[in-house]
């Protein structure tokens, strides 16, 4: 969206799961009510002098659940404040492992939100996991309190991240299971990448994997397309993708952006900026700086070498690996942090480039198939 600029927050950095795949350094830090004031200022002033018209926070942890729904209903009330003192619209979106969801949380859910939460589960789940004990407890504990959302009312979206043992199923059981099995029918399949400290669960990430990734992709796609997508079943980015190559409006992943540093920036519960929740609370050498230190967010912005960085990779990428490609006006080199937690440096290509094109092509050809039997179709009711 033009004009439009996204804020991943990080309200606090402490957390009721301990993923083994988890990319957080977590602390205990978490953002107070005045803070949040002195923050969001800063953030709408900026707006103004960029002349950007509407903002959307997406509130993240660690685990956001873990401040009360009483301070998201001060906090929205407070940035609805200063957001129409500028003249600015601003909306919410709330990520949470829903593990400390209750019906508490319905009205705030309802006003603040949309009433809508994003979440994530893998399938099978090897690594998301509460403290000390196996996967089993998480997705029972999850099932659970997702069941008793989803029965307020509540729009439920999953994350889903491949593993091994996902690629061993193959995509029609992890299909069937959310799906069929849970009525998930808005999930999207992000990329695996080893963010933050190394640990044995990161190595064991299928990252190298691409023929094998790719594979699961084309068939995930053939699956939805054959028995969810006329049924109104979503699943990202492979939706996006087929709206993008129909030629209808598309909300693309940051993955593909132009530049993500210009339309986006994350904040964490002590102040550190950075580009996106991984870079923020795991790389501190490429923090853009603490906004509770600086006068202005544009200048805090516009002087970091390390944003500096961002600005220059898709640059750089075009004048070299991707100046050939066929999808270079879609993909634009891919995202930054999966390229430097593979290769240590921002200017590489993305490491999923061959899963991209795969995805791009498949989709590409199923928008044409849907294009042709969609005037086969008319022909014959005319
Ligand atoms: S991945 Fe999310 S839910 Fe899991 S430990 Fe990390 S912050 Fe918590
Ligand atoms: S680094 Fe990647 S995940 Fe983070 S904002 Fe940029 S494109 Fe998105
Ligand atoms: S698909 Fe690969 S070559 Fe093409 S723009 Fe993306 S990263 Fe570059």
């Amino acid at each position: 969206m033009k004009n439009h600029f996204s804020l991943i927050l990080l309200s606090t950095l402490q957390c009721n799961a301990d993923c083994e795949y988890c990319f957080e350094d977590k602390t205990a830090d978490r953002l107070t009510l005045d803070r949040l004031g002195e923050m969001m200022r800063k953030v709408l002033d900026y707006m103004v002098e960029k002349s950007l018209a509407a903002l959307t926070i997406y509130w993240q942890g660690g685990e956001a659940m873990l401040l009360p729904p009483g301070w998201y209903e001060q906090a929205h009330d407070l940035i609805q404040r200063e957001a129409d003192a500028r003249g600015k619209q601003v909306f919410h979106s709330l990520q949470s492992n829903m593990l400390a969801y209750s019906s508490r949380w319905n009205p705030v859910i309802a006003k603040m939100f949309g009433n809508s939460v994003g979440t994530s589960l893998d399938y099978p789940n090897l690594h998301r996991k509460l403290l000390g004990q196996g996967p089993e407890s998480y997705n029972e504990i999850w099932g659970k309190r997702v069941r008793e959302a989803r029965a307020a009312g509540i729009d439920v979206q999953v994350i889903a991240v491949p593993n091994q043992a996902t690629l061993d199923i193959g995509a029609e059981r992890f299909y069937t299971h959310f799906v069929d099995e849970l009525g998930i029918t808005d999930f999207q399949v992000n990329t695996p990448f080893p963010g933050g400290e190394a640990t044995r669960a990161k190595k064991e990430l299928p990252v190298a994997e691409v023929e094998k990734l790719s594979r699961f992709y084309m068939e995930l796609a053939d699956v939805w397309l054959e028995r969810g997508y006329h049924q109104g079943v979503r699943v990202g980015p492979l939706d996006a993708l087929l709206q993008h190559f129909s030629h209808e409006s598309a909300t693309l992943p940051c993955i593909w952006g132009e530049n993500c540093a210009n339309a986006l920036v994350s904040i964490d519960a002590r102040g550190y900026v950075a580009q996106c929740d991984c870079w923020v609370t795991s790389y501190p050498d490429y923090h853009y700086g603490n906004i509770f230190e600086c006068d202005s967010f544009g200048e805090l912005l516009s002087n970091s070498p390390a944003r500096q960085q961002f600005n220059e990779r898709p640059v750089q990428l075009i004048q070299r690996d991707c100046l050939s490609c066929d999808y270079l006006s879609l993909c634009h080199g891919g995202c930054p942090v999966r390229t430097y937690t593979v290769y240590s440096s921002l200017f590489e290509k993305d490491p999923y480039c061959e899963l991209y094109k795969t995805m791009f092509s498949r989709m590409e050809r199923a928008a044409r198939t849907l294009a042709r039997e969609a005037k086969v179709s008319h022909k014959v009711a005319a």
